[in-house]
């Protein structure tokens, strides 16, 4: 999932203080799944808004509304008649829904509500971990399905660096070191033999470094 924490509410406040209408809208997975942008963080968001605002002698009128996920033209759709009734969306989604909203409705102010942070996890419950960088080329199969592109803090591909402490990594000491990780999986698979190959240095032209990338499945084009 793609997690993100909700942003700071003076910071929204700063945000929405210069439209009278706003529309909350959240969206139904990733941001829900994290605790950051599900229709539970649509009302308390809408309910410490109207509080604060009520506490400013400013007025606004909150709408809420949660679609099932922003990042999809199809249920994006589902907000039109919303986005037009009010003068601004507050969009609790990830920054790929605050956009795909943005690029829908060219007219309307989009604003984040929330910070996102990263592909992850749910480790445990509140606990949510970064495991996948976009990296565009995987190479799980090699490294037993554990990621050293985001997970060694030097994101070696021919690790361990050496430097790790009774399976800590030596960078961050609250994270354990992903190539210890990788070599006790390969060895209780009996698959350690599969590091002995060099790994080259990766292609970066597929992660970010090559700018903003496109996803093209042809057999889904209409
Ligand atoms: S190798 Fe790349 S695509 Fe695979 S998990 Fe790591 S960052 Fe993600
Ligand atoms: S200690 Fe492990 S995780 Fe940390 S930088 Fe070295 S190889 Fe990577």
């Amino acid at each position: 999932m793609i997690t993100a924490s909700p942003k700071p509410i003076k910071e929204i406040i700063g945000l929405v203080e210069p439209y009278q209408k706003i529309l909350i809208l959240g969206c139904g997975t990733c941001v829900k799944t994290c605790f950051a942008g599900g229709e539970d963080e649509v009302a308390v968001l809408a309910s410490a808004l109207r509080l604060g605002f009520k506490k400013k002698a400013g007025s606004i009128q909150i709408e809420e509304m949660t679609i099932e996920r922003q990042c999809e033209n199809e249920f994006i759709q589902e907000a039109a008649a919303g986005v037009a009734r009010n003068d601004a969306v507050l969009s609790l989604a990830c920054g790929a829904g605050v956009q795909a909203l943005a690029k829908r409705f060219v007219k309307d102010v989009v604003l984040p509500g929330v910070n996102t942070t990263f592909i992850g996890i749910q480790e445990r419950p509140g606990i949510f971990t970064e495991e996948c960088s976009g990296c565009g080329n995987c190479g799980l199969a090699v490294f037993g399905a554990i990621c050293p592109v985001t997970r060694c803090a030097k994101k070696l591909l021919n690790g361990p660096c050496g430097g790790s402490q009774k399976g800590v990594c030596e960078v961050n000491p609250d994270t354990p070191c992903a190539w210890h990780l990788i070599i006790e999986r390969l060895t209780a698979l009996g698959r350690l033999d599969s590091l002995r190959t060099y790994i080259p240095p990766k292609n970066w032209n597929t992660s970010l470094s090559g700018g903003p990338r496109k996803l093209i499945r042809e057999d889904h084009i209409l």
